[in-house]
């Protein structure tokens, strides 16, 4: 399957945050692109500069529902992604994991198409393992408040390798590590996210607990670099391959450079941590670079001078909180 030739894709979660980067990306390279969304964390303006191309099309549908298109490859990304948002309602973000997973490999499976599932690193938990090799096993809470997204995301992953083993399906897993970039829903609860929006807009920037927790932060283009690499690697490289930078910072340390990028004069402001809040995150790349030649370009303070750009660019008042769990 050569990357360079014409594919019908099929990108689920399309018009979110991720998805309609990749959906862009796909677009520009001359595929035939199909974009399905409920729209519950997307924005259409995410997409509205792809409508009207003829190799781009537009689906209004929940993945928890079975459909049937026809298609080579198959991006699965959608699941709200921001802890506000999967945490809003956690029965339905497992069914999305859980249904939408076997919707989609089943559709993979009838078509002999290629799937690759967005997993991500909270499939680690709090790890008791740093940084975080793919043969790490995890160290997840079961019953947790982010159990819905990091458990369905888990039998998620359980689903691909038993379609690939029992039903030939040809799979990709890649578990992503923080991203950020454009396009990020302002509203999300996000750490990039609320410090940049409460950055330009004079609030006081939410540090939970004492900031001394870490996350490592892929800017979106290597992200996408890497997924298209995975899903078009030719050596039958199945996963699970973490995607993510491996710098890692403390979240006091991102707030403080967000206030120096955007010159803000916002105060900080400590929040309670919320309940099983990873202490620490770190990707282990060895295999991308391995499989993939693959490794992020992107520094942080080039990244988050992009992201406050695109943030700068945009009528906060036209982005509705989807959820009421933001600060
Ligand atoms: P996002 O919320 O912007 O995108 C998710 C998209 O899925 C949205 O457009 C949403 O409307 C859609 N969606 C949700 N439930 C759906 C359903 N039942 N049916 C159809 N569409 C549905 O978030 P994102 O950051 O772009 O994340 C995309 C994928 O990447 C997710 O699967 C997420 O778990 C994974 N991921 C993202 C990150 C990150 O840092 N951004 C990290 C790890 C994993
Ligand atoms: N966080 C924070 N202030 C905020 C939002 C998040 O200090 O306003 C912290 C959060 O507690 C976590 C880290 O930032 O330790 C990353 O949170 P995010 O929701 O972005 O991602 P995740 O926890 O899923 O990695």
């Amino acid at each position: 399957m050569p990357a360079q030739k014409t594919q019908r894709i099929l990108v689920t979660g399309g018009a979110g945050f991720l998805g309609s980067h990749i959906c862009e990306r796909l677009v520009d390279e001359g595929h035939d692109v199909i974009c399905l969304d409920n729209f519950f964390t997307a924005q259409k303006t995410n997409v509205t500069h792809l409508i009207g191309k003829p190799n781009f099309d537009l689906i209004r549908h929940d993945v928890t529902l079975p459909i049937f298109l026809e298609v080579d490859q198959i991006y699965h990304m959608a699941c709200p992604a921001a802890p506000g948002h999967y945490q809003f309602n956690p029965i339905k973000t497992i069914k999305t994991s859980v249904l939408g997973s076997i919707n989609m490999l089943g559709m993979a499976k009838r078509c002999g198409a290629r799937i690759l599932l967005a997993s991500t690193s909270e499939i680690y938990g709090d790890p008791h393992v740093h940084p975080q090799p793919e043969s790490y096993w995890g160290n997840v809470n079961p019953i947790g408040i982010r159990s819905c997204y990091d458990e369905g995301k888990r039998v998620a992953e359980t689903l691909f390798m038993d379609y690939h083993r029992k039903n030939r399906v040809d799979i990709r897993i890649v578990r992503i590590f923080n991203t950020y970039g454009p396009r990020m829903h302002p509203y999300d609860g996000r750490v990039v996210s609320n410090f940049i929006r409460q950055a330009i807009t004079g609030q006081p920037i939410t540090i939970f607990g004492e900031g001394e927790q870490t996350r490592s932060f892929c800017y979106r283009d290597d992200l996408v670099e890497g997924i298209v690499r995975m899903m078009n690697n030719t050596d039958n490289f199945i996963g699970p391959v973490n995607i993510g930078n491996p710098v890692e910072f403390t979240i006091a340390q991102l707030a403080q450079q967000v206030i120096e990028l955007t010159g803000s004069k916002s105060s900080i402001e400590k929040r309670p941590l919320p309940s099983d809040d990873p202490t620490r995150r770190q990707p282990d790349i060895a295999l991308a670079k391995k499989h993939l030649s693959w490794e992020p370009k992107t520094q942080l303070r080039d990244g988050l001078t992009k992201t406050i750009g695109w943030f700068n660019t945009i009528q906060l008042e036209n982005y509705r909180p989807p959820t009421p769990n933001y600060v």
